[in-house]
């Protein structure tokens, strides 16, 4: 045990048994939430994903992940002296086998009005950490940090919670934002947009999304009643792939409401709003990923990891700057460029402040306290 102890809380080596400790519990997990999708799809899924779900290579991703979940607790059971995980990682697939495993036949739709994205949490999580585990393992910025730091459990809730209710954001930010554009007459501009090719239609989205999220961004610094709210994505000390999913859920409303107004004032079609969500999705966990993966002349036109550290870096000189989320020109057009050299920021997080600990906890603080302003007179005393 005490070697288990002097173990914890330092990066996982390959060949030692935790890794593969892990990965059984998160494949049985994955597991698990699969069977239950196809029992209960009607308060478990997500309609407009189910339209276009082929069965067969469900059933197929949740075989494989079954077939994770025994194989690593058998790695794990050899190669590590604590049995816990491999355990928990059995115990998890052995329930999704209880009730039929990949053979598991899809429950009845009645297309309940209330319901949560669990597949949408399954396949995102998957995807995510197929992409973006093995860049931190084997090309590491911080090579001494480990997945399970001391809030590696925070943001894996906030990850959780953001995805389960993507679809609860998404249509309570829809009212407002056609509200907003009712009475404006689009027309014209709708189909301009709508004769271009599909790749001009992508990169306009994505132009048009980053330049509106970089004034709804730089007001959440510039205003304080705002900031309270943003604070919470920039409490985390820790960068890594979960850790940019730790956004309070008002600045998730306000973000993707004001993203969405030119995407939906300027008529773009469904396929290019999909490949948009599917750009946004990856890049805005790559931008906070703790990968030295080199970006070389790219990094003039995209948004790097190194670049978005520098935005959570807590040296003043760096405050309120990198607010784009794809392209940094919008930021060295604007004045808010800050990424000196090939150079990365010491420490990420808020500095000199306090800030609770826990997905609940840091979801009531805004309400009650402001974690310090970051309006220039104020910075020598806070954040
Ligand atoms: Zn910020
Ligand atoms: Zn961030």
């Amino acid at each position: 045990m005490e070697g288990n102890d002097q173990r914890a809380g330092r990066r996982m080596q390959i060949g030692e048994g935790r890794i593969s400790g892990a990965l059984s519990i998160v494949f049985g997990a994955i597991s698990l939430g699969g069977v239950l999708c196809f029992l209960v799809p009607d308060l478990l899924t997500t309609p407009e994903f189910r339209a276009q779900y082929n069965i067969g290579v469900l059933r197929n991703i949740l075989a494989a992940c079954l077939f994770g979940a025994f194989g690593f607790a058998l790695r794990s059971l050899i190669a590590n002296s604590s049995k816990r995980a491999a355990l928990v990682g059995a115990l998890l697939g052995m329930l999704a086998l209880s009730l039929n495993g990949a053979g598991i036949e899809g429950g009845v739709v009645n297309d309940s009005p209330v319901y949560i994205s669990l597949d949408w949490l399954l396949l995102d999580l998957i995807a995510m950490a197929l992409l973006f585990v093995p860049l931190e393992l084997f090309l590491p910025k911080r090579q001494d940090q480990t997945k399970f730091h001391a809030e590696w459990r925070t943001d894996l809730a906030y990850f959780v919670m953001g995805h389960l209710l993507v679809q609860a954001v998404a249509v309570s930010t829809q009212a407002p934002v056609e509200s907003l554009l009712s009475g404006i007459d689009l027309e014209g501009m709708r189909n301009f947009i709508a004769g271009l090719p599909y790749l001009a239609q992508v990169l306009l989205a994505v132009l048009a999304a980053d330049l509106f999220q970089y004034g709804v961004h730089r007001a959440f610094h510039r205003i304080p009643f705002l900031w309270r709210f943003h604070a919470v994505h920039h409490s985390t000390r820790t960068m890594d792939w979960l850790a940019g999913s730790r956004m309070h859920f008002v600045d998730i409303f306000f973000t993707r409401m004001l993203v969405y107004l030119p995407l939906f004032a300027l008529g773009f079609e469904g396929a290019v709003l999909y490949t948009y969500v599917g750009i946004i999705s990856i890049q805005a966990v790559m931008n906070h990923t703790n990968t030295r993966l080199p970006y070389g002349p790219l990094e003039r036109l995209l948004v790097s990891p190194r670049i978005h550290h520098w935005h959570h870096a807590t040296t003043r000189d760096a405050y309120d700057k990198n607010f784009a989320t794809h392209f940094p020109w919008i930021d060295r057009l604007l004045g808010t460029y800050h990424a000196p050299g090939k150079e990365w920021p010491k420490a990420v997080g808020l500095y000199g402040v306090t800030f609770p600990k826990g997905f609940v906890r840091q979801h009531i603080y805004p309400f009650c306290h402001n974690p310090g302003s970051v309006l220039p007179a104020d910075k020598t005393s806070t954040r």
